[in-house]
């Protein structure tokens, strides 16, 4: 098994490669061009349009011995939380370059996050046929610019409009494709004169450079002995697995040159989940750390990473085996929804079809239907044997807009169709006013809610109206309190009863809200405590500043009192309520605001506009970089001042800037501003 994903910044080809690959391995027939929409891993409408891919859908696929798993990164900033959950069930990746565009910056991007989940990986560079394309180049800044050791595998045969084929450096032979028959043919022949002395050049230094990480390679090396291309190959996959090497391959895509050899690379330089470390977790109560080995014989461990509503199926759950096996039918058990849920059908997604299989293995990725419960990010295991996976961190939407349905007949279809997508994507999350009566969505970016909204017409087929994008700021408080909440009425037959002392302090960046109880000797009774805990979950979504929801705050049950009779649930829920609201009033509240990781790389003649725009927006500019004739500008800038930046840089710099920007933190809007939202 290989459980990859294609990674690329947009328009680098990912999507035209991972076309090609599933036409080799002979799962689709027709080779359909991005350019006309008919791609088959993109297959919902807006995707098409907009000639990007958002959703991470895992399809399978067979090449030589090995199954390989795809699991479809998304391209965009805006769905970085997306990247990183596919990221994490992934044991390697393909990463496409474009051969003219080279390592752009969101490339650097992508590279920085698989750095993070130590993914390890091949290189790819595509559209070796364009004008403008140089192999060469590409090469030398994924080594400077992405601080990789790396060498090339293969070269290019001719360049741009003449580029036939691929120069193979292990095997010493060139590979030219017959282009009538979409390239499944090609002829393997000797190296000509003009390439021989290049070729020669680039086996060397991949020898050399792999060398470091292989002593048996290195001994050989440096006595000039005949290397055997196993020899090659084992080295090169023990240090690509090891992450300390990355091979460079290439081709053209979109001219079906160079995917069969990168099929091959995939099954032999990218690890099986063999090769990967025991998945790690904790015990859900004792908090024990565990392990599990990719075994089928150890207690079953899956991670989900997905979930999709399918047309046909319904509800489709995706996830990642870890260890043990899955039967269809069986039930399994949800840790973080502390349910048992049944699996009434697995199925394995192919580009064009859906297979029903019988059991999942250990290193699987597979759909599940009939799980109800499960959400991305959830851990599945055996009941006996209870282990929680390392959680998958999603950041905090930082943006919303308000909804209404655009009639009648699209009000109820409107809520049920926010909450499938609400369950697909916890990036997005939907909340009702209850004083306004407005649903508001809230998402990671503008295009983020922009792609949902345009699902729901075409999709869900509800029309909705929607407002202007607004910032969503959260409340917080900056003082420790102590403060009562009292919820008593016993005036004639059953009366009411809730009383509760809360302690409250700030709480770290990006905990949330946290609530615990030290109530001993019974002063509240046990059953009481969660209604209290819900009290307080309830206060907490409105602030006492302009009705944000609150934020790093933790609440603790310190003191309180009960009636034997007039005590209830909807009783201490009140006092849990006013105890906290109370609490936030004399605890100092600020507002808080979504602060933007952004970077903007422009042509260097523009750095005087740019910068003097970006400190009018209230920004901290923490780098300026140049990076060949371009500079580089990163730093953090409040979501506020950078609505329709876009339009702003574009005009600026005559559109030859690239920008990308996403959530980091939460910090205090500035107190003359924050007055303004407040009083607005
Ligand atoms: P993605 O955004 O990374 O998924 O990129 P796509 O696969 O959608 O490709 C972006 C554009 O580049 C499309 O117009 C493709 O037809 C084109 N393209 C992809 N691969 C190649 C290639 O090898 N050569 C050329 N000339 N164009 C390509």
């Amino acid at each position: 098994i290989r459980n990859i994903g294609i990674i690329a910044h947009i328009d680098a080809g990912k999507t035209t490669t991972t076309e090609r690959i599933l036409y080799y391995t002979g799962k689709i027939y027709r080779i359909g061009e991005v350019d006309e929409g008919t791609a088959t891993m993109d297959w919902m409408p807006e995707e098409q349009e907009r000639g990007i891919t958002i959703t991470a859908a895992a399809t399978t696929c067979k090449w030589r011995d090995c199954m390989i798993n795809i699991i479809d990164t998304p391209g965009h900033v805006d769905f970085t939380a997306e990247v990183e959950r596919s990221l994490k069930v992934l044991d390697g990746a393909v990463v496409v370059f474009c051969g003219v565009g080279g390592v752009e910056p969101q490339s650097e991007t992508v590279w920085r996050q698989a750095d993070r989940y130590r993914v390890p990986r091949i290189a790819f560079i595509n559209k070796l046929d364009r004008v403008g394309s140089d192999f060469f180049i590409v090469v030398e800044e994924i080594e400077k610019k992405l601080g990789a050791k790396s060498s090339p595998i293969q070269l290019p045969l001719g360049k741009e409009a003449d580029f036939k084929g691929i120069i193979d450096l292990l095997e010493m032979k060139q590979v030219r494709f017959q282009e009538e028959d979409l390239g499944s043919t090609f002829f393997t022949e000797e190296i000509s004169e003009t390439y021989k002395e290049e070729a020669l050049k680039f086996r060397h230094l991949l020898l050399e450079r792999l060398s470091e990480f292989d002593e048996h390679l290195m001994e050989k090396f440096v006595h000039n002995k005949e290397v055997s291309i196993l020899e090659i190959k084992k080295a090169l996959r023990e240090a690509t697995i090891k992450h300390q090497f990355v091979p460079i391959l290439c081709g053209a895509a979109l001219r079906n040159k160079g995917i069969q050899m990168l099929l091959d690379a995939i099954c032999d330089y990218l690890p099986s989940p063999l090769d990967i470390p025991a998945i790690e977790g904790e015990h859900p109560e004792t908090k024990e750390k565990l392990s599990r080995r990719p075994d089928d014989k150890e207690p079953f461990s899956a991670l989900c990473f997905k979930v999709m509503t399918d047309p046909y199926v319904g509800r489709l759950t995706y996830f990642r085996v870890y260890s043990g096996v899955l039967r269809s039918g069986s039930y399994i058990f949800n840790i973080n929804k502390d349910k048992k849920e049944r699996v009434a059908k697995l199925l394995r997604m192919h580009a064009n079809k859906q297979e029903i299989i019988k059991e999942a293995l250990a290193g699987d990725i597979v759909a599940a239907v009939g799980l109800k419960d499960t959400t991305t990010g959830d851990t599945l295991c055996a009941k006996e044997e209870l282990i929680v996976l390392e959680q998958v961190h999603f950041p905090e939407p930082v943006i919303s807009m308000a909804i209404e349905p655009a009639s009648k007949i699209d009000q109820e279809k409107l809520g049920l169709s926010l909450n499938k997508l609400q369950e697909e994507d916890p990036t997005f999350t939907v909340k009702y006013n209850q004083e306004t009566g407005q649903t508001l969505i809230s998402g990671m970016g503008e295009l983020h809610l922009e792609i949902l909204i345009e699902r729901l017409t075409r999709e869900f087929k509800v029309n909705a109206n929607v407002g202007r994008p607004e910032v969503a700021y959260k409340e917080t408080i900056t003082k420790e309190v102590r403060t009562v909440g009292k919820f008593i009425q016993q005036t004639g037959g059953r009366g009411q009863y809730g009383h509760v002392v809360l302690e409250m302090r700030p709480a770290e960046r990006r905990t949330g809200l946290i609530f615990k109880s030290k109530i001993a000797g019974g002063v509240i009774p046990k059953e009481f405590i969660p209604a209290v805990e819900e009290g307080v979950l309830l206060a907490s979504k409105n602030g006492v500043l302009a009705g944000y929801p609150v934020i790093d705050v933790e609440a603790i049950l310190v003191d309180g009192s009960y009636h034997e009779v007039d005590s209830s649930d909807l009783a201490f829920k009140m006092a849990g309520s006013i105890a906290f609201t109370e609490g936030l009033k004399k605890g100092f509240c600020v507002l808080m605001e979504p602060i933007m990781d952004f970077e903007v790389v422009f042509p260097e003649e523009y750095i005087g506009d740019v910068v003097g725009d970006l400190n009018s927006r209230r920004c901290k500019i923490s780098s300026i970089l140049q990076r060949a004739n371009a500079k580089v500008v990163r730093g953090y800038a409040p979501l506020a001042e950078m609505f329709g930046y876009a339009t702003v840089i574009r005009s600026l710099t005559k559109g030859r800037a690239t920008y990308t920007m996403e959530p980091s933190h939460y910090s205090e809007v500035p107190s003359d501003i924050a007055l303004k939202i407040i009083g607005k």
